[in-house]
């Protein structure tokens, strides 16, 4: 990149993320040095903040790690890599430990022992949480805190990355800008080992619950320096969002539905049982997929939580209710609008069980990773704790495989800047032509108007990484002629015998366009 204005040499580990992938991996670091870069404040940033129903572990009495690793094997959809389920299911207790030590305040039942919520497709009640539905804005601000008085980690906010620095094949280091405008100025971090927690790509959807930085960036810049990135085709739509027409979208969490509460459509009709066995608690690609559909055929769709919550509502699930007493509803009386949005990427940056991706001195944990933990689809509550496991599993194989070296250069105080946003064309398309249902001639467009936007990128570094994260997306999505997971073809309804996971790089996507027209032709 040209015009560097300043060249920072780190001394040890640079962490690009501040949600729970980030500051974690930072803390599991210590004593080694970590500079972690962000664009917005530690213990508010990115989803992780934002997370409501809690955590998974097998900690509750009678239940076992070797369950929870059926239950996300069976979410998975055959796509799940069963070596990192098993280490993942069998360290999740430990990482909950390590978050009790650091100072959660997990909700306890009336012996002391951590309260344990129920959400879909868990065969068992085994989600830790926080005060009802404020799991994520805890361990954020328990996670910052910590980091912020641990003398090895460094923060530095409002710095927004746009490239990874690559030295004859390996990553060095990240280009990023601070201040806007005439006071923009880009800098150029060096570090011997750079770890992505960038989180997900929701934003790049119209409707979603993620937040803005949600963009795929992250991916994106790996992707264009050459990085493998595996099953991107398959994002989660969560089943309720609040239907209040916010960008972002405030999320009804599953553990709503978890206490009982039902689907209902206009006709104040459940529909969820003639859909699948479990009802209410079925897969959420099964449960987002019956609400697409009665509001495709006319309907409006409800989640009713008076008879099972009722009155307990505030203070069992205050974010919720302050959302929806906002829009003007009281779901103490009211059945609450909902509707499917963009929500989790189960795809991301290849890496193994220690979170190397394929660039050497690039690791990535978090929600940008593709650790094969989710296969096709994400079972409830695991995401928060891949970030914890393998944010642990990325500080023990840098401390072991890197040397601190000295800082050098002085950083500039991080000035305010606006975070450009996806193009509304960009957003619209995703979420028309790569949402719920796909089909090869939408696929095609949406990779014209991606092909489109990119002619008149002008080379801006941001819109190129949000642009690569999408086409990786829509490219294996049409790449797949089949229905599976997250991941739904009206043109291919059915889910083949046989299947892989989806390992491509950026090249890979690029060539897709031509089998994009094949596959549209009758
Ligand atoms: C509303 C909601 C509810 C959820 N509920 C749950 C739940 O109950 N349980 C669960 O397990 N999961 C839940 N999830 C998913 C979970 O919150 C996320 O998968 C997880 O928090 C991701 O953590 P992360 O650290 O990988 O990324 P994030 O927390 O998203 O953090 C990403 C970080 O990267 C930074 N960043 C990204 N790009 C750049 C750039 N170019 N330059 C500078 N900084 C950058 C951001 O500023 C941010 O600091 C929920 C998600 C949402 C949106």
């Amino acid at each position: 990149m040209n015009h560097v204005d300043n060249v920072i040499e780190t001394d040890g580990a640079l962490i690009l993320g501040a949600g729970i992938a980030g500051l974690f991996t930072a803390l599991k670091l210590a004593p080694f040095p970590a500079l972690v870069l962000a664009g917005s404040r530690p213990g508010t940033s990115g989803s992780s903040a934002w997370a409501q129903g809690g955590i998974a572990a097998a900690v509750g009495e009678g239940d076992d790690w070797r369950n929870h690793a059926a239950d996300t094997i069976a979410a998975g959809a055959g796509l799940c890599d069963p070596a990192i389920v098993d280490l993942v299911a069998r360290e999740a207790p430990d990482r909950i430990a390590d978050l009790v030590a650091m100072g959660t305040p997990f909700d306890r039942d009336a012996n002391g022992a951590l309260a344990l919520g129920r959400e879909a497709a868990h065969s068992r009640p085994r989600i830790v949480h926080v005060t009802g539905d404020r799991a994520g804005a805890e361990i954020s601000r328990t996670l910052a805190a910590q980091a912020l008085t641990t003398p090895s980690i460094e923060i530095m906010e409002g710095f927004h990355a746009v490239e990874l620095a690559m030295e004859d094949g390996r990553a060095v280091g990240l280009f990023a800008r601070h201040g806007t405008g005439a006071d923009a100025r880009l800098v150029l971090f060096k570090a011997r080992a750079v770890i992505f927690a960038t989180g997900g790509l929701g934003a790049l959807y119209a409707v979603t619950t993620n937040p803005l930085e949600a963009r795929g960036e992250g991916l994106g810049m790996a992707a264009r320096a050459g990085a493998l990135i595996a099953d991107p085709e398959f994002v989660q739509f969560h089943p309720t969002a609040i239907e209040i027409g916010r960008d972002p979208a405030p999320l009804a969490t599953e553990a709503l539905r978890g206490e009982g509460a039902t689907l209902i459509n206009t006709k104040g009709e459940r529909f969820m049982p003639a859909a699948h066995g479990d009802a209410e608690l079925a897969p959420r690609d099964v449960v987002a997929r019956a609400i697409h559909r009665q509001i495709a055929s006319g309907q409006g769709v409800f989640l009713d939580c008076r008879q099972a919550i009722g009155a307990n509502f505030a203070a069992h699930f205050p974010t919720v209710y302050a959302a929806c007493r906002s829009a003007g509803i009281d779901p103490v009386l009211q059945p609450i609008p909902v509707a499917p949005a963009a929500h989790y990427h189960m795809g991301g940056i290849a890496s193994d069980a220690s979170g190397r991706s394929s660039l050497p001195g690039l690791w990535v944990a978090g929600e940008c990773a593709a650790t094969g933990l989710h296969g096709a689809n994400r079972l409830a509550s695991n995401s928060l704790l891949e970030g914890l496991v393998f944010g642990a599993r990325v500080a023990e194989d840098v401390k072991s495989t890197v040397s601190a070296g000295t800082a050098q250069g002085q950083p500039p105080a991080p000035l305010a800047f606006a975070l450009p946003a996806p193009p509304h064309v960009l957003r619209t398309a995703m979420n028309r032509h790569v949402g719920l249902e796909r089909n090869a001639e939408g696929l095609g467009e949406a990779l014209a108007a991606i092909a489109r936007l990119e002619q008149t990128s002008g080379g801006e570094p941001a819109l190129l990484n949000m642009l690569a994260a999408a086409r990786l997306v829509t490219a294996a999505a049409l790449l797949r002629v089949e229905s599976r997971g997250g991941h739904w073809r009206s043109d291919f309804p059915l889910t083949q015998k046989i299947s892989t996971r989806t390992f491509m790089t950026l090249a890979d996507a690029a060539q897709v366009e031509g089998i994009a027209q094949r596959q549209a032709r009758p």
